[in-house]
């Protein structure tokens, strides 16, 4: 089968590298892709926008894909999906209407507070002034956030008052038109990205990511830094609640309003000290750095669950299988990122980086002539696999001992909950 892939940074390398694993995909098509999914076997990039719904549709039936997987969030906000089911394209991901369970928070938040799922306290405002009198009255720390997608900036973790009333001021400036304001939770952040075809709902292995710039989770929030896979935080009882009071409840609400949600539910989770899971977030689609830490463990043909999503047959396939062992993932960024950082730098070690049995995916990067050159902030996904920790996240580093460019950054201490020199 043919497969189309939409979307151009490391979640789509891996989503491309895991689906051609498979001998029953004959090619992978990427719109727009990156300069490492052009060079994969049987893959090739397509100079699409991800917002072409028309172009795609076309390519999609003139070349008789079987699936398009939409990976970022933007285009399933915008409609992609209803784009294409009505042109009779089969696709993973969900519709515009659920897609607003990540692209408006105060849409997500009022379907969890009326489903009872257990998130934090908050309110929604679209008045300055309300706001600010909102957040004097509540006190620090607390937590302010735009209402739509904002590429992970529109979150302000305040810890005073004049930090919040500083964050509002903002967003009302620039244009953001509605505020939500939480409660600030403490835990451990976990993500659970589950796969559900609006019927069934099946788990995918629960990784951790850190989004933090700065060792130690200090420093601005990024898209994240690195994540592995699997959270031992998340031990099957908690699993357990998280799919009772979390997973199941979340589709069966969408599915009150009329909404059929076939895609990805990513449920991003603080547990809480007392060992409560809340909900953050929920995302549309496949997290990342997650998913290049998630794919390499998955057994089971990616395409065999994704097309059962598509077509309201997951029940029917069998229990997803993974592999034994576990993976990290630690990106490597520009200097700068996540404010302003340079680009067009050479890149050089990504083939020694990969000779070591690492997976180097890629990020934000282009070719120029024969040379990868850095095209983003987050420029590289270097993934390793191993049978614990120590081995995955010390063959990460080794790999990134390889790679070298002007300015490149990356966290020294990616895992550093899960290594046994942190927990001695
Ligand atoms: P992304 O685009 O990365 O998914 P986002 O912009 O959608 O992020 P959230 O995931 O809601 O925003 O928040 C980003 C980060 O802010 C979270 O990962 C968490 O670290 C922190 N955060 C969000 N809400 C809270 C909260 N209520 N209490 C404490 N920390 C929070």
């Amino acid at each position: 089968m043919k497969v189309l892939v939409v979307g151009n940074g490391a979640r789509e390398h891996a989503l491309a590298w895991k689906l051609l694993q498979s001998q029953s995909i004959r090619q992978v098509v990427c719109i727009p892709g990156n300069g490492a999914t052009a060079a994969l076997e049987r893959c090739q990039n397509l100079a699409l926008s991800v917002d072409d719904f028309e172009g795609i549709g076309r390519f999609a039936q003139v070349h008789n894909i079987s699936l398009v997987v939409v990976g970022p969030e933007v285009p399933l906000a915008l409609g992609i999906t209803n784009y294409l089911q009505s042109q009779h394209v089969k696709v993973f991901g969900p519709t515009k209407e659920g897609a607003q369970i990540e692209a408006s928070k105060s849409w997500a938040k009022a379907l969890m507070d009326e489903a009872g799922i257990p998130t934090a306290r908050s309110a929604v405002f679209t008045e300055l002034e309300a706001a600010k009198a909102y957040v004097t009255e509540q006190g620090a720390p607390i937590v302010v956030k735009a209402d739509g997608l904002a590429a992970g900036k529109g979150v302000t973790v305040a810890a005073s008052v004049e930090e919040a009333l500083a964050a509002i001021q903002d967003l009302f400036q620039s244009k953001v038109k509605t505020v939500v304001i939480e409660e600030c939770l403490t835990g451990q952040e976990v993500s659970v990205l589950a796969l559900t075809d609006g019927l069934t709902i099946r788990p995918l292995l629960p990784a951790q990511d850190h989004k933090r710039i700065g060792e130690g989770d200090t420093g601005a929030n990024t898209g994240g830094m690195g994540a592995y896979c699997p959270a031992p935080i998340m031990t099957p009882e908690l699993s357990k609640r998280v799919h009772q009071e979390i997973l199941e409840p979340t589709i069966a609400a969408l599915k009150t309003r009329g909404i059929d949600y076939r895609g990805v539910l990513y449920a991003g989770l603080m547990i809480t000290p007392e060992g409560d899971p809340k909900v953050l977030e929920f995302n549309c689609r496949f997290g990342d750095p997650e998913t290049q830490a998630i794919l390499p463990l998955l057994e089971t043909p990616l395409e065999d669950l994704l097309v059962a999503c598509s077509q309201r047959k997951l029940a029917q396939q069998p229990p997803i299988v993974w592999k034994s062992g576990v993976a990290a993932c630690v990106v490597v960024a520009a200097g700068g990122y996540p404010e302003t950082y340079k680009k067009g730098q050479e890149i050089t070690g990504i083939e020694q980086a990969e000779a070591m049995g690492a997976t180097v995916f890629h990020a934000g990067t282009s070719r120029r002539q024969q040379q990868v050159v850095t095209d983003g902030g987050r420029v590289l996904g270097v993934t390793a696999v191993g049978e614990n920790f120590d081995n995955a996240i010390a063959l990460a580093y080794a790999a990134i001992n390889c790679i070298q460019f002007e300015g490149m950054y990356y966290r020294r201490d990616i895992g550093y909950r899960v290594t046994t020199a942190s927990s001695t």
